[in-house]
């Protein structure tokens, strides 16, 4: 630039911010989103309303629900809500963590870059994360699959930052249940959850408490027909993707009759094709059919009266259920369909939930497959109640397959906060001064639970070193008293992963910021002409 003349090689409208200024503005971004779910971290965090365009309202405190819903234009904060879709997706849980932990990487980093080149942080920010994780490792707890127990204080945990946490008990039996019962155990001895297996329906009406856990599949769908049996026992179940009804033709076509008994004919035939369907399906031994499209009344009354219990329009994501549960093939093509095609279940019924009538199909010998029903007075309880749910199952699968726990509280971050802080002396120059930022850093967890539940931040922290420094490699903190106490023994205990994940995703996402010094954006496609040829920074 400096008066040589410049060689433009950018398109006209490209913005380019360079250097510094690049990078605080990234960060700023970054920091901004961490501060948006900051308040919600922890048992004691607030909830946020989010109001959507079409004025749907969501009232909830997770993390990754919240940065879903928020739609941000930033592409470093659009990094930083990447990181807790991954969290949710590998582990349920710590979402808020993440990006709360990412935003503090920043911040202290943003306070050494007058001294410490981008590079270096970056570097003392890997070392760091790998002491980090070593560091857990080293205090993570053994859980065994048949600890009921512990498996639900972790489920609890998960679910005290919850609305729905006063239910915790009733909710956190139902999700060990249900993660215990599709659980596999593979040949060496772990395990394997699908989370696939979990079918959560929902129905409004009666309490939180009511929702339970049925081994099986529910479809929200009542039988075709009154007529047709409300209950049927050692069901032979047909999944069909075809209709059981007369095509329509394609183009309107008009039959001339051009007497009484032709009409009669005609009438004879449909109601014979119909017939056929039946029998199709009642010549295998099905004695129970799904089918995802529709079915003629006069196909239903034919069913009904051979005994059969059939539903129709059924989603194809619950035929997929109803398959892996009953062994059952599904067939698209009506006449294919035979004896070997069918699965089974102890007992296809249909019960009454609130007003609806919905379909169980329970026993089945075959595959592991549940649904949880989750009942509560309004939508907005019971879409908070399947959110906690979700993140709840989560935990204790992961728990389950890795077999590996902490405690939680602040005590796993004060621990590695300690640990790093030695480490760094080790390592010396600029990158000590990177660790102990990045040590500084994680501290923002215990902090941030503390100040959420109205604690003094600064007192707790102290004391919680203090306990660390004494080897109390469990000790966190009672939010309801702002004591520093033993969280394994408080029940607060989290899988190992929650913790390694987050830690991982937030120094790469930060180091990744960090280390951009360019930001070259294309045009917006609806903005005016704008780039008016200055030197890049806009
Ligand atoms: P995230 O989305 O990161 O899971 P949460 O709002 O669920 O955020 O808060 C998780 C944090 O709350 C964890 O650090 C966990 O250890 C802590 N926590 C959960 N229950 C308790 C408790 N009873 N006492 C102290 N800390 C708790
Ligand atoms: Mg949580």
């Amino acid at each position: 630039m400096m008066g040589n003349q410049p060689v433009i090689i950018l398109k006209e409208g490209t913005q380019r911010t360079k250097g510094r200024g690049a990078q605080s503005n990234n960060i700023l971004a970054a920091k901004a989103v961490a501060d948006a779910v900051r308040s919600t971290l922890g048992p004691k965090g607030m909830d946020k309303m989010l109001v959507d365009s079409m004025g749907d309202v969501v009232i909830t405190n997770d993390g990754a629900t919240i940065l879903k819903e928020i739609e941000v234009q930033h592409p470093a904060a659009k990094m930083i809500i990447e990181i807790s879709k991954t969290q949710e997706s590998e582990v349920g849980d710590g979402t808020t963590s993440s990006v709360v932990l990412a935003g503090a990487l920043l911040a202290k980093a943003e306070e050494l870059i007058e001294d410490v080149h981008p590079t270096l942080i970056t570097q003392g920010y890997r070392l760091a994360s790998q002491k980090a994780l070593e560091i857990l490792n080293g205090i993570a707890i053994t859980v065994k699959a048949d600890d009921a127990e512990t498996l639900k204080r972790i489920a609890r945990t998960s679910m005290a930052s919850k609305g729905a946490s006063v239910h915790s008990d009733v909710l956190a039996d139902v999700t060990v249940k249900a993660v215990t019962s599709v659980a596999e155990k593979n040949a060496n001895g772990t395990y394997t959850v699908d989370k696939d297996s979990i079918k959560i329906e929902k129905k409004t009406g009666g309490a939180v408490q009511e929702t339970e856990l049925i081994k099986g599949v529910v479809l929200d769908k009542e039988r075709a027909h009154s007529r047709m049996p409300q209950s049927v026992r050692n069901a032979k179940i047909a999944l069909v993707n075809a209709a059981l009804e007369i095509k329509k033709t394609e183009v309107e076509a008009n039959i001339e009759i051009t007497d009484p008994s032709q009409l009669q004919a005609f009438l004879d035939e449909e109601e014979r094709t119909l017939r056929r369907f039946v029998d199709q399906v009642k010549g295998t031994g099905a004695t129970v059919l799904f089918t995802q499209k529709g079915v003629d009344d006069l196909a239903q009354h034919f069913l009904a009266k051979e005994g059969v219990y059939a539903v129709k329009s059924v989603s194809e994501k619950d035929m997929k259920k109803l398959a892996k549960a009953t062994g059952a093939k599904i067939v698209s093509n009506l006449k294919d369909l035979t004896k070997d095609d069918l699965g089974q279940a102890g007992l296809v019924e249909e019960r009454k939930i609130g007003d609806d009538n919905l379909t169980f199909v329970v026993d089945c010998p075959t595959a592991k497959s549940v649904t949880i029903l989750i009942r509560g007075g309004t939508e907005h309880v019971i879409d908070e109640v399947e959110r906690t749910l979700d993140d709840a199952i989560g935990v204790v699968g992961t728990a389950l397959k890795d077999g590996k726990i902490v405690a939680g509280g602040g005590a796993p971050e004060i621990e590695v906060a300690l640990g790093l802080r030695k480490y760094a002396a080790t390592v010396g120059g600029r990158e000590q001064l990177a660790i102990e930022a990045f040590a500084d850093a994680v501290e923002v967890i215990p902090r941030t639970l503390a100040e959420n539940a109205g604690l003094d931040a600064i007192n707790v922290l102290v004391d919680l070193r203090q306990a660390h420094e004494k080897g109390q490699k469990t000790a966190g903190i009672n939010l309801d008293n702002g004591k520093v106490e033993n969280m394994q023994k408080n029940n607060v205990v989290e899988p190992l992963r929650v913790k390694t994940q987050a830690l991982q995703s937030a120094t790469e996402v930060a180091t990744m910021i960090l280390r951009i010094d360019d930001v070259i954006a294309a045009k917006e496609f609806k903005a005016p002409a704008g780039g008016e040829g200055g030197d890049g920074d806009f």
